[in-house]
């Protein structure tokens, strides 16, 4: 079957498109005919080496994948169910979604919900089905439309664009930061209701700033979410999931004692099973599928490899999607 394969035989990483057997796949009780796998930031990560994503080499990368199980000895799987998976280190120390077949625990997958097809699914992907948590987290906390504006970081990558269309389609009204001025017009399509430069919230960090926000989804991490504290309203809430512009976060205690904001961890990986099948039930229910295809691009198997150092630099536009038997 074909797989990207990262080696690493000695101090430097290689990566190609290999046929490797099918023998060689992990062990698991489900094997799966892969559709579609997706390229989001840690794949990009993986493949460039750029972090020490890939724990165990070799690794097929591909943090993600929908498809149709070929075969099953778990319970609640049988051959033909369509399924998507999301994480549990699938493509860092399990073999990943960007092969013909992977072969997995049937705990870490999820059903496809009825109303979604696997493309769709593959163009949700982790960061769509990150984004779902982050909104859920603003939910659990109380923030609905009313309280006011919700800011959204990196809003024209693939965690920001769903968040963007999902939160617009709840009637949030959303505030799209995106460093790249040219993505206005995407931005508003998604339902942003106003689009402001990524540079507002990269300057040194107050304690304290105007408030400004009801809510936030932040992928940035550093100074982007310690401004984006500082500037939530009495009570505001923000998900923080990314580190796009840093791991480290220069913030003041100010917001939480003073303002009692809430500052949520959404980690999509590690995620109890019930959190995800909620995640995924609200995804095909709320997510506009006209908005998810005008966030989509397709990318040929054989030019992954090339794609992943682009996506590093924030090149890419919101969702990529991996066909790879579809
Ligand atoms: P992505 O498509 O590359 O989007 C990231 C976006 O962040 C970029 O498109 C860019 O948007 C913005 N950005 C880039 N560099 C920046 C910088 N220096 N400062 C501020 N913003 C910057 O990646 P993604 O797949 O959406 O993932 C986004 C982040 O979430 C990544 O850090 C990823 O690791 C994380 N993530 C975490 C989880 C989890 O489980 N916690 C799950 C999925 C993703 P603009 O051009 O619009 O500014």
């Amino acid at each position: 079957m074909k797989a990207i394969l990262i080696e690493k035989p000695d101090d430097t990483q290689t990566v190609s498109v290999s046929e490797v057997s099918e023998t060689q796949l992990p062990e698991g009780d489900v094997l799966v005919d892969v559709a579609y796998s997706t390229l989001n930031y840690k794949d990009a990560l993986a493949i460039t080496g750029a972090a020490p994503v890939v724990r165990s080499f070799p690794m097929v990368p591909g943090i993600d994948f929908t498809g149709t199980v070929a075969e099953s000895s778990h319970p609640d799987f049988k051959p033909g169910d369509r399924v998507v998976l999301n994480g549990w280190g699938v493509g860092e120390v399990h073999w990943g979604g960007l092969a013909e077949r992977a072969r997995v625990k049937g705990d870490w997958l999820v059903p496809l919900p009825e109303a979604i097809d696997l493309r769709q699914a593959a163009a949700i992907g982790t960061a769509g089905y990150t984004a779902m948590l982050c909104v859920l987290a603003l939910e659990r906390q109380g923030v609905t439309p009313d309280k006011g504006e919700i800011v959204v970081s990196g809003a024209a990558g693939g965690v920001g664009s769903v968040a963007t269309a999902l939160l617009a389609a709840k009637g949030y009204e959303v505030a799209a930061v995106t460093g790249r001025a040219s993505e206005a017009d995407y931005l508003r399509g998604l339902g942003a209701a106003s689009v402001i430069d990524r540079a507002e919230l990269t300057g040194k960090t107050r304690a304290l700033a105007k408030e400004r926000w009801a809510g936030g989804i932040d992928v940035a991490g550093s100074t982007v979410l310690a401004n984006m504290l500082s500037m939530m309203k009495y009570r505001g809430v923000v998900a923080a999931c990314g580190l796009a512009a840093g791991m480290d976060l220069p913030a003041s205690v100010a917001p939480f004692i003073l303002r009692g904001v809430t500052l949520a961890g959404v980690d999509s990986v590690m995620c109890p099973k019930p959190d995800r099948l909620e995640a995924w039930s609200r995804l095909s229910s709320d997510l506009d599928l006209g908005k998810l295809e005008e966030m989509s691009t397709e990318l040929p198997f054989d030019k992954v490899v090339e794609t992943a150092q682009r996506f590093l630099k924030g090149e890419v536009r919101g969702r990529i999607i991996v066909p790879v038997t579809a």
